[in-house]
Order: structure tokens, then sequence, then C-alpha cells
């Protein structure tokens, strides 16, 4: 159940309610919106009692939650949900570029990549110091050095760190040195991991399961955000289909989905999902046009020679050429969505109809 508050109540009255729920044995979630605040009530399994909370002063209705997914859904809060670190945000006024090597593997190629991140107008760099690899005998990253290298990179060149974290060991690691930690797509389910990820101070950027449904991919940004972690960014990665002419199978159509059900950012992640440099830019420009508020992208300064997945890799000039190819899409698809919908009506709408339903 929500309470919604009346947008003059106080936090003195909010806090009455707090108390009431967690005197119940039950979770409270207040959330602040620009116009009043939603107190979400968690952790039952039956349906809660509202008699207690509707005469409370400051409480304006109890709402019934339709959805499995009470923090992350849209009932709970209607504003956007928009990740800060520095001037770098993502789900902000413009497409964040979070761009990098798939691995760290050196210092100089780190270096390196990042200097053409920063200078293509990125404000993330990506980078795994812990490498999920399908082969036990693969490069599987160097580990805390690789964290260090990125704290380097933050130094040097102002960008905002992301980075995997393959199990709870590896989270403890990242949470010291990371901007935003990586849940990967094997990982989506990964219970416990995620309950870790809702324990920590710091953003999760939550893959997509290879396989999930949207419904079990926002359970799962659900798990973190129950533990008290509201910073979460949701990213399209491809997900596994009868075709193999790609890696995965880029599904971009639940972006704006997801943007419809939840207030959480979601990117994509044109690498991972293509494996295939040639389809790179083409997906991330579709990427875009669909809505992502970011894309997620492997660069490299010699893709031929890298540890991990060098197909997929951009080039150094072509990420500046996707960057350009990208913020003009962006500029037309948010001028879109800038406008009102009494424009959008007063074009389109024939006289003597009633107003449509939003
Ligand atoms: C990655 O981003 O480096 C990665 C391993 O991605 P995914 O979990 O989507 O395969
Ligand atoms: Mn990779």
């Amino acid at each position: 159940m929500l309470i919604v508050m009346k947008s003059d109540a106080t936090e003195s009255q909010i806090q009455v309610v707090v108390k009431k729920i967690e005197s119940i044995g039950l979770k409270a979630h207040p959330s602040h919106g620009t116009n009043r605040t939603v107190i979400g009530i968690i952790g039952n399994l039956e349906p809660v009692d509202q008699t207690p909370f509707i005469d409370l002063p400051g409480v304006a209705e109890c709402v019934r939650v339709t959805k499995p997914y009470k923090l992350v859904g849209r009932e709970l809060k209607q504003d956007k949900t928009v990740i800060r670190i520095g001037k770098a945000e993502i789900g902000g006024d413009e497409t964040a570029i979070i761009a990098g090597v798939c691995a760290v593997e050196s210092y100089e190629q780190t270096m390196l990549t990042a200097r053409i991140v920063a200078e293509a107008g990125g404000r993330w760099f990506r980078g795994g110091a812990f490498k999920p690899r399908t082969s036990p005998y693969a490069f599987q990253g160097l580990g805390e050095e690789g964290l260090k290298i990125l704290s380097e990179v933050r130094d040097r060149f102002g960008l905002g760190i992301v980075t995997e974290a393959v199990d709870e060991a590896a989270l403890d690691l990242c949470e010291k040195y990371a901007d935003v930690i990586q849940i990967g797509t094997r990982n989506m389910q990964n219970f416990s991991l995620l309950k870790r990820a809702g324990q920590a101070r710091k953003p999760i950027l939550l893959k997509r399961g290879m396989s999930a449904t949207l419904e079990e991919f926002l359970l799962a940004a659900e798990y973190i955000m129950a533990e008290g972690n509201y910073q979460v960014i949701l990213c399209e990665r491809g997900v596994r289909t009868f075709g193999n002419h790609a890696r995965f199978t880029p599904d971009l159509s639940i972006i704006p989905l997801a943007q419809h059900l939840s207030h959480l950012p979601i990117i994509f992640d044109p690498s991972h999902s293509t494996g295939r440099r040639e389809t790179v830019i083409p997906m991330a420009r579709a990427g875009v046009a669909a809505g992502a508020d970011g894309l997620l992208v492997d660069v490299h300064p010699y893709p031929e020679l890298a540890l991990c997945d060098g197909p997929q890799a951009l080039f150094f000039d072509s990420l500046r050429k996707m960057v350009d190819e990208v913020r003009a899409i962006d500029r037309i698809v948010r001028g879109y969505r800038a406008l009102s919908l009494e424009q959008v009506e007063g074009y389109c709408l024939p006289q003597g109809l009633p107003t449509p339903i939003y």
C-alpha cells in the first residue's frame, strides 16, 4: 500500500506515519516528490489495513499498489530518478555516454582510452576489473589493481567510474573505488548479490538477464531498492533468441515500456548486445531514438589485441563519430518529448471529441 501525504504535510506528520508503519513490523519507504510525499509500505504478505493510517494528520489517501514491484514503479514515485555524480548525470537532460574498455588490461590501455572518452565529451568511464567470463581459462580481470587504475582515471580526467562486481567480495572493493557498481547479466537474479548491492552506498547499474522478462528485471531492481538503495540504473544489453548473426538480440522495445512502468533511468549497451563492431553505432542510434537515457559502449586502442570482447570494441575515431551522431538524434527525440500535450492535442484533435484520457 502507498500512503499519499497532503502537499502541505509537515515532516513531523510524515514521521508519525513512518513510526506507525514500523510499529506493526513493516518497512516504510518515504519518497519526496516535487508536489507531495508518498510513503510506500513493504514487507507485508497480506494486504495492509488502511484504518490506522487514513485519519492521521497530513494523510491524503491510501492507495493499493497493483504491481509486484512497489519501489521501482511509478505509483510510488512519478518524478524520474536522476543519478548524479558531480557534473555527470544518468537520467537527466542529455543522453549519458558511458564508454571505456571492456576489461582493464593495463595502465596504458586504460589511460589512452580514458583520454579519448573525455575528449569525445563522455562524462563516465566503464572498465571491468572483475570479469565474468564464460571460460574459466579466459582473462578474469586485474582485480583490485584494476580498480586502482580506474581511480586514477577519475582523478586525471574527472570521469565517473562504472565497474562490475561479480560477487560480494568484489562488491566490497568496488564500493571503495568506483562511482557506480555494475551487476552483470549473469548475476541479475543472484539475489544475495542484489541484497548486498542494496546495502551499498553507491548507485547500481543493473543489466538485464539475457533471458529475463521485463517483470523479472524490475523485480531484480526492487531487491536492490528494498534494501534501501534507491540509486538504480537499468540497462538493456540484448537477449537470447534464435538469431545467431549477432551475439544477442537487442530488445529496444523494453526501453519505453520500462520508462512507462518505472521512474528509474534505463540505458542501452549496443556493444554486448550485438558483439559486432559494425553494428554498434547503428544500434546506438536506434537506442537513443527509442528514448534510452544513456549508452554503455566498449572502446579499445587496439581491439585486435584486446583480452576480452575485442570484436565489439569501437576504434577511437568511431567513438567520436558515435557521440556526434547520437547527440543529433538526442536533440530531435528530446524535442518531441518536450512537446506539451496541449500542443499535440491542438494540432491533431478534430473539434467536438471528448478529451482523451492520458
Ligand atoms: C560487461 O559489461 O562487461 C559485461 C560483461 O556485460 P554483460 O553482463 O551484459 O554481458
Ligand atoms: Mn565485455
